[in-house]
Protein backbone atom coordinates (compact mmCIF):
# COMPACT_ATOMS: atom_id res chain seq x y z
CA UNK A 1 0.00 0.00 0.00
CA UNK A 2 1.44 3.67 -0.80
CA UNK A 3 2.54 5.75 1.99
CA UNK A 4 0.88 8.50 1.09
CA UNK A 5 -2.90 9.67 -0.11
CA UNK A 6 -4.25 12.63 -1.22
CA UNK A 7 -6.80 14.22 1.55
CA UNK A 8 -8.96 17.78 1.09
CA UNK A 9 -7.55 19.97 2.77
CA UNK A 10 -9.22 23.70 3.67
CA UNK A 11 -7.42 26.34 5.97
CA UNK A 12 -9.37 28.59 5.62
CA UNK A 13 -13.27 29.32 6.81
CA UNK A 14 -15.03 31.50 9.29
CA UNK A 15 -17.97 30.81 12.20
CA UNK A 16 -20.99 32.19 13.40
CA UNK A 17 -17.81 34.59 15.66
CA UNK A 18 -16.93 36.40 12.72
CA UNK A 19 -19.58 38.99 11.93
CA UNK A 20 -19.91 38.31 8.21
CA UNK A 21 -20.42 34.77 8.95
CA UNK A 22 -23.87 33.76 8.41
CA UNK A 23 -25.56 33.03 11.59
CA UNK A 24 -25.82 29.27 9.76
CA UNK A 25 -22.06 28.46 10.62
CA UNK A 26 -22.14 27.04 13.90
CA UNK A 27 -20.61 23.97 14.76
CA UNK A 28 -22.90 21.42 13.44
CA UNK A 29 -23.64 22.85 10.26
CA UNK A 30 -19.78 22.91 9.47
CA UNK A 31 -19.17 19.59 10.62
CA UNK A 32 -22.19 18.71 8.60
CA UNK A 33 -21.08 20.10 5.61
CA UNK A 34 -17.47 19.22 5.85
CA UNK A 35 -18.50 15.53 6.41
CA UNK A 36 -20.97 15.83 2.75
CA UNK A 37 -18.31 17.15 0.91
CA UNK A 38 -15.66 15.38 1.60
CA UNK A 39 -13.45 17.46 3.25
CA UNK A 40 -10.44 15.92 5.10
CA UNK A 41 -8.99 18.49 7.07
CA UNK A 42 -10.26 22.01 7.75
CA UNK A 43 -9.06 24.85 9.58
CA UNK A 44 -11.55 27.18 11.59
CA UNK A 45 -9.91 30.77 10.65
CA UNK A 46 -12.29 33.32 12.65
CA UNK A 47 -11.35 36.88 12.16
CA UNK A 48 -8.29 38.35 14.96
CA UNK A 49 -10.01 34.96 17.15
CA UNK A 50 -10.18 31.49 17.72
CA UNK A 51 -12.99 30.96 20.29
CA UNK A 52 -15.55 28.94 18.03
CA UNK A 53 -12.12 26.13 17.59
CA UNK A 54 -13.43 24.02 20.92
CA UNK A 55 -16.58 23.67 19.57
CA UNK A 56 -16.25 22.34 16.53
CA UNK A 57 -13.19 20.27 16.96
CA UNK A 58 -14.88 19.13 19.84
CA UNK A 59 -18.43 17.95 17.59
CA UNK A 60 -16.36 16.56 14.78
CA UNK A 61 -14.00 14.52 16.52
CA UNK A 62 -11.50 14.22 14.29
CA UNK A 63 -14.28 13.59 11.38
CA UNK A 64 -12.41 15.66 9.65
CA UNK A 65 -9.86 16.87 11.37
CA UNK A 66 -10.03 20.62 12.93
CA UNK A 67 -7.30 22.76 13.03
CA UNK A 68 -6.89 26.26 15.15
CA UNK A 69 -6.22 29.06 13.15
CA UNK A 70 -6.70 32.98 13.18
CA UNK A 71 -7.04 35.42 10.29
CA UNK A 72 -5.13 38.21 11.44
CA UNK A 73 -5.79 41.64 10.59
CA UNK A 74 -2.94 43.39 10.66
CA UNK A 75 -2.47 47.43 11.81
CA UNK A 76 -2.04 47.85 7.48
CA UNK A 77 -5.34 45.56 7.16
CA UNK A 78 -3.62 42.94 5.38
CA UNK A 79 -5.31 39.11 6.32
CA UNK A 80 -2.76 36.56 7.37
CA UNK A 81 -4.05 33.30 7.95
CA UNK A 82 -2.26 31.51 10.65
CA UNK A 83 -2.85 28.32 11.39
CA UNK A 84 -1.16 26.43 14.98
CA UNK A 85 -0.26 22.99 16.14
CA UNK A 86 -2.79 22.80 18.45
CA UNK A 87 -5.04 25.21 20.35
CA UNK A 88 -2.50 26.43 23.44
CA UNK A 89 -0.50 27.79 20.80
CA UNK A 90 -3.07 29.54 19.16
CA UNK A 91 -4.50 30.72 22.39
CA UNK A 92 -1.11 32.25 23.48
CA UNK A 93 -0.68 33.99 20.11
CA UNK A 94 -4.51 35.15 20.72
CA UNK A 95 -3.20 36.49 23.72
CA UNK A 96 -0.30 38.42 22.34
CA UNK A 97 -2.54 39.69 19.66
CA UNK A 98 -5.14 41.45 21.86
CA UNK A 99 -2.43 42.95 23.75
CA UNK A 100 -2.84 45.52 20.96
CA UNK A 101 -6.34 45.18 19.64
CA UNK A 102 -8.39 48.28 20.19
CA UNK A 103 -10.89 49.25 22.32
CA UNK A 104 -13.69 49.00 19.44
CA UNK A 105 -17.12 47.69 20.12
CA UNK A 106 -18.48 45.66 17.74
CA UNK A 107 -22.54 46.88 16.22
CA UNK A 108 -24.32 43.86 15.32
CA UNK A 109 -26.71 46.42 13.52
CA UNK A 110 -23.72 47.21 10.94
CA UNK A 111 -21.43 43.84 11.00
CA UNK A 112 -23.46 40.89 12.31
CA UNK A 113 -23.31 38.99 15.67
CA UNK A 114 -19.95 37.66 16.68
CA UNK A 115 -21.08 34.51 18.32
CA UNK A 116 -19.04 31.78 20.67
CA UNK A 117 -21.05 28.65 20.74
CA UNK A 118 -20.34 25.14 21.85
CA UNK A 119 -20.20 21.50 20.45
CA UNK A 120 -24.40 21.74 20.79
CA UNK A 121 -23.88 25.48 19.26
CA UNK A 122 -25.68 26.91 22.47
CA UNK A 123 -24.77 30.45 23.04
CA UNK A 124 -21.95 30.90 25.25
CA UNK A 125 -21.33 35.05 24.74
CA UNK A 126 -21.54 37.25 22.34
CA UNK A 127 -17.93 38.66 21.24
CA UNK A 128 -17.74 42.34 22.33
CA UNK A 129 -14.82 43.52 20.90
CA UNK A 130 -15.11 44.30 16.82
CA UNK A 131 -13.16 41.27 15.07
CA UNK A 132 -13.26 42.77 11.74
CA UNK A 133 -10.34 45.80 12.36
CA UNK A 134 -6.67 46.01 12.76
CA UNK A 135 -5.16 44.71 15.45
CA UNK A 136 -2.07 47.28 16.24
CA UNK A 137 0.66 44.69 14.81
CA UNK A 138 2.05 45.22 11.33
CA UNK A 139 2.23 42.40 8.68
CA UNK A 140 6.05 41.73 9.15
CA UNK A 141 5.59 41.14 12.64
CA UNK A 142 2.55 39.26 12.99
CA UNK A 143 4.29 36.90 10.49
CA UNK A 144 7.00 36.14 12.76
CA UNK A 145 5.60 36.12 16.02
CA UNK A 146 2.90 33.40 14.66
CA UNK A 147 5.90 31.21 13.36
CA UNK A 148 7.70 31.70 16.78
CA UNK A 149 4.45 29.67 17.84
CA UNK A 150 4.79 27.35 15.83
CA UNK A 151 1.95 28.08 12.76
CA UNK A 152 2.12 27.67 9.00
CA UNK A 153 1.41 31.36 7.89
CA UNK A 154 -0.45 32.25 4.92
CA UNK A 155 -0.68 35.67 3.07
CA UNK A 156 -4.26 35.27 2.63
CA UNK A 157 -6.28 35.74 -0.99
CA UNK A 158 -3.19 37.82 -2.30
CA UNK A 159 -5.56 38.08 -5.14
CA UNK A 160 -8.11 40.19 -4.01
CA UNK A 161 -8.25 44.49 -4.13
CA UNK A 162 -8.74 44.71 -0.68
CA UNK A 163 -7.32 43.09 2.84
CA UNK A 164 -4.93 41.47 0.45
CA UNK A 165 -0.82 42.05 0.91
CA UNK A 166 -0.32 43.12 -2.60
CA UNK A 167 -2.99 45.50 -2.43
CA UNK A 168 -2.17 47.20 0.33
CA UNK A 169 1.82 47.19 0.10
CA UNK A 170 2.15 46.53 -3.76
CA UNK A 171 4.51 43.45 -4.73
CA UNK A 172 6.38 41.48 -1.78
CA UNK A 173 9.39 39.58 -2.21
CA UNK A 174 9.55 36.13 -3.58
CA UNK A 175 11.27 34.59 -0.29
CA UNK A 176 8.84 36.44 2.13
CA UNK A 177 8.64 34.57 5.01
CA UNK A 178 5.69 32.71 4.66
CA UNK A 179 4.54 29.12 4.19
CA UNK A 180 2.46 29.64 1.31
CA UNK A 181 0.26 32.23 -0.72
CA UNK A 182 -3.68 31.45 -0.63
CA UNK A 183 -5.64 32.34 -3.89
CA UNK A 184 -9.37 32.72 -4.36
CA UNK A 185 -11.14 29.78 -4.91
CA UNK A 186 -13.48 32.07 -7.31
CA UNK A 187 -10.36 32.59 -9.53
CA UNK A 188 -10.51 30.64 -13.07
CA UNK A 189 -7.56 28.63 -13.92
CA UNK A 190 -6.02 31.38 -16.52
CA UNK A 191 -6.50 33.91 -13.43
CA UNK A 192 -4.60 31.49 -10.91
CA UNK A 193 -1.48 30.86 -13.55
CA UNK A 194 -0.84 34.59 -13.56
CA UNK A 195 -0.19 34.65 -9.83
CA UNK A 196 1.81 31.14 -10.11
CA UNK A 197 4.42 32.85 -12.61
CA UNK A 198 4.18 35.79 -10.56
CA UNK A 199 5.68 34.04 -8.12
CA UNK A 200 6.93 31.07 -9.68
CA UNK A 201 8.84 29.53 -6.76
CA UNK A 202 6.16 29.65 -4.24
CA UNK A 203 3.51 27.04 -2.86
CA UNK A 204 -0.31 28.32 -3.61
CA UNK A 205 -3.07 26.96 -1.47
CA UNK A 206 -6.89 27.67 -2.70
CA UNK A 207 -9.13 28.16 0.24
CA UNK A 208 -12.58 28.25 0.43
CA UNK A 209 -12.79 31.40 2.96
CA UNK A 210 -16.10 30.00 3.58
CA UNK A 211 -18.92 32.50 5.68
CA UNK A 212 -22.03 30.12 5.08
CA UNK A 213 -21.91 25.85 4.07
CA UNK A 214 -22.53 26.07 0.44
CA UNK A 215 -18.91 27.33 -0.66
CA UNK A 216 -17.55 24.69 1.25
CA UNK A 217 -16.57 22.12 -1.12
CA UNK A 218 -13.38 20.03 -2.54
CA UNK A 219 -13.44 22.30 -5.66
CA UNK A 220 -12.87 25.52 -3.35
CA UNK A 221 -9.74 23.94 -1.18
CA UNK A 222 -6.59 22.44 -1.88
CA UNK A 223 -5.35 18.73 -2.04
CA UNK A 224 -2.22 17.32 -0.21
CA UNK A 225 -0.22 14.42 -0.99
CA UNK A 226 0.35 12.86 3.01
CA UNK A 227 0.90 10.20 5.00
CA UNK A 228 -2.11 11.14 7.34
CA UNK A 229 -4.35 14.03 7.74
CA UNK A 230 -2.18 16.31 10.70
CA UNK A 231 -0.67 19.16 11.08
CA UNK A 232 2.78 18.50 10.93
CA UNK A 233 2.46 16.43 7.48
CA UNK A 234 0.03 19.44 6.28
CA UNK A 235 3.74 21.48 7.38
CA UNK A 236 5.40 18.93 5.32
CA UNK A 237 3.46 18.81 2.35
CA UNK A 238 3.80 22.71 2.34
CA UNK A 239 7.56 22.90 2.03
CA UNK A 240 7.55 19.34 -0.10
CA UNK A 241 9.60 17.60 1.92
CA UNK A 242 9.70 14.54 2.36
CA UNK A 243 7.01 13.11 -0.78
CA UNK A 244 4.73 15.41 0.88
CA UNK A 245 3.18 17.69 -1.69
CA UNK A 246 0.52 20.08 -2.40
CA UNK A 247 -0.57 19.84 -6.00
CA UNK A 248 -1.11 23.18 -8.38
CA UNK A 249 -4.92 23.54 -7.37
CA UNK A 250 -6.13 24.44 -10.64
CA UNK A 251 -4.44 21.45 -12.31
ZN1 LIG B 1 -9.72 37.80 4.63
ZN1 LIG C 1 -11.51 34.98 5.70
Amino acid sequence: MDRFRYYWVDLHLHTVLSPCGELEMGAREIVFRAREAGLDVIAISDHNSCDNFPAVSELADGSPVVLPAIEVQTAEDIHVVTVFPDYDAARDFKDWLWLKMPPIKNDPDVFGYQVVVDSKDDIVRMEETLLIQGAGYDVDTVVSRAGERGAVTILAHVDRPAFAYPAVLGPFPEDYPVDALELSARLDSDQAEEWRQKYPSRVFIRSSDSHSPDTMSRGNCSRMLLEKPSFEEIRMALHGTDGRRVPWPWG
